[in-house]
């Protein structure tokens, strides 16, 4: 069998328009949004004004990471030091991240063997007294919406959406990150827009966003702001808010934008690659894909699924066969991290332990690969090959 050629690891391109605006913008030296003097024609504040009108959402925020939009939301969700957060327990290291950096206390909460949010489990622990739930649609699973803010709305919690892996997907017909009070996006090499780094935060609440601006290192130039509340608003903030210095440069949004209006055709094209694959990996024994809700449309950037019935040291063994064979998977059950940390128990800063059974079965088989969009049918059908053959050889 021959290897496979395709980096799955390949970021989404950057388009050829890009390379002339940012050309200009270098020129002309421009490379912060806030001009002391002249500020016209910013491209974060254009950025900020286009996402929020793709959103729906009356404000955006831009900054210089998910991580950083996670942490402002926070900020003004009104987290205070010492504060509880819940969390679905699969999540990425920068979230539990700017629940520390806010100062307050990660809860996590289970998640079940389809990847999402356990709703039992979260409604006992919307008991604990944390008035926020940072709810991560991890590697772009959404949970029952309605199921999870029926509960969340029983007990006065705030849902924070983090949706670095759902931009563009929709659950029961409304976009990702319109649910919660804030929507946390990431436009990280790795997502669904690549700017390298960058993060943008979306809200409907004007004193929400008067402070996130205000916080993200606005001086007092948020004037200069579009997807913005009225000058009014932030006299309400502006003695009162420090400025955490979060801002995103100029070129990086000039990135983002160029990227934005291609959302849906990239959305098609890695769902395309996604039902190849599932369907491909559906035929390989060990293997479990998992049942996702009909009201979630996700965009398929990457696909998990489950082994069932295998050692960890089998795992282990299929993991680097692939790996030789140029299919490099990740393995969210590993005991030590390699690469990336997707494990709760990984996060020792973390100071309440806090066993979770459902979460750490689910853990074990949970295995990850990404899809990059020049995937083609040949390539999934290769995927399918070297890990059906990859298990059987390590029998
Ligand atoms: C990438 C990612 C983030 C954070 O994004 P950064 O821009 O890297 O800070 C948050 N949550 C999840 C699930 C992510 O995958």
């Amino acid at each position: 069998m021959t290897g496979l050629e395709r980096d799955l690891g390949e970021p989404a391109p950057v388009p050829g328009e890009t390379m002339d605006r940012v050309r200009a913008i270098l020129e002309g030296a421009q490379l912060t949004r806030y001009g002391e003097f002249k500020g016209e024609g910013s491209e974060v504040a254009a950025l900020e004004r286009e996402f929020a009108a793709y959103m729906g959402s009356r404000y955006a925020v831009a900054v210089n990471s998910g991580g950083s939009a996670i942490y402002l939301a926070l900020l003004c969700a009104g987290v205070r030091p010492g504060d509880r957060v819940l969390l679905n327990a699969f999540t990425l290291a920068p979230v539990p991240g700017a629940i520390v950096h806010a100062g307050a206390e990660p809860l996590f909460v289970e998640c079940n063997d389809d990847y999402v949010v356990d709703l039992q489990d979260l409604r006992g622990k919307a008991k604990l007294g944390a008035r926020v739930l940072l709810l991560s649609h991890m590697r772009g699973h959404i949970g029952d919406m309605h199921g999870i803010l029926n509960i969340c709305n029983d007990h006065g919690i705030a849902v924070i959406e983090d949706c670095a892996h759902t931009l563009g997907a929709h659950w029961d017909g409304h976009l990702s990150g319109s649910f919660g009070s804030f929507g946390c996006f990431s436009l990280q090499a790795y997502k669904h827009i690549n700017a390298g780094e960058g993060g943008l935060l979306t809200t409907n609440d004007e004193d929400a966003a008067a402070r996130a601006i205000l916080y993200s290192g606005s001086y007092m130039l948020y004037g200069q702001h579009e997807a913005a509340p009225d000058l009014a608003v932030f006299e309400r903030h502006k003695h009162s808010t420090p400025n955490l210095s979060l801002r995103m440069p100029e070129v990086t949004a000039a990135i983002a934008r160029a990227q934005l209006p291609l959302l849906e055709d990239r959305a098609r094209i890695w769902n395309h690659g996604y039902a190849q694959l599932a369907k491909r990996l559906a035929q390989v024994p060990h293997v479990r894909l998992p049942k996702r809700d009909p009201r979630e449309a996700f965009i398929g950037s990457s696909l998990q699924f489950s082994f069932e019935g295998l050692s960890a040291t089998r795992i282990d063994n299929i993991v680097a066969r692939c790996t030789e064979r140029g299919l490099s998977l990740k393995w969210f059950g590993r005991a030590e991290p390699q690469g990336f940390t997707s494990t709760w128990e990984h996060w020792r800063y973390v100071h309440e332990a806090q066993p979770l059974q459902r979460t750490r079965g689910m853990l074990d088989g949970l295995i990850d690969m990404r899809i990059p969009l020049t995937i083609t049918s040949a390539d999934c059908a290769l995927i399918g090959d070297i890990l059906e053959a990859s298990i059987e050889q390590t029998a």
